[in-house]
């Protein structure tokens, strides 16, 4: 998947979740965390290719289970601590580790077992034979590009027509 596939899914799954439990959120704070998130594993791993000996573009360490659950954990230790204190920020580091996982699940179907599972298979990564221009080649990310940037663009009309804003609106005390 290549970044408007990302950004885009990712926005329009934590849209929907937010959406349906009603959290009460800033927009543009949502759309920073969870676009930045959505291609974390992207901007760790795509300029540090050549770290571990292969060319630019490769899926390596950011792209692996382990890296999701530590992502995952750091999460969670700032979502309890920030609980505690009773903030409205607690909610941000869980949908910075979801738009990880996200990014994770839509690379599935591309990517072999080897880099997810590692170090299942062994230490060494596989060589970054998924460059950029394996986008023309592959259904499935073109696919994902249209959809992502179909989503964006829905979400970005929501927020020019001041619709996006989440569960403010329907809990907001009515002053009518
Ligand atoms: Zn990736």
């Amino acid at each position: 998947m290549f970044p408007l596939g990302h950004v885009g899914i990712a926005l329009g799954i934590a849209f929907v979740i937010s959406r349906y439990l009603r959290m009460n959120l800033n927009p543009k704070l949502f759309i920073i965390i969870l676009g930045v998130a959505s291609v974390t594993p992207d901007l760790i791993d795509k300029p540090t290719g050549p770290l571990y000996g292969l060319p630019f573009g490769g899926r390596l360490f950011a792209h692996t289970l382990v890296f999701a659950f530590i992502v995952m954990a750091v999460c969670l230790v700032l979502w309890l601590r920030w609980s505690k204190k009773g903030t409205a920020v607690s909610i941000w580091p869980l949908l910075f580790s979801l738009g990880v996982w996200v990014h994770l699940l839509l690379d599935l179907s591309l990517e072999g077992m080897g880099v997810l599972l590692w170090p299942a298979y062994g230490v060494a990564f596989p060589s970054g034979e998924l460059s950029w221009g394996h986008l023309t080649a592959s259904p499935y990310a073109m696919a994902g590009e249209v959809v992502g940037a179909i989503i964006l663009v829905y979400l970005l009309v929501l927020l020019l027509l001041g619709r996006f804003a989440l569960a403010e609106r329907e809990d907001r005390p009515d002053n009518g």
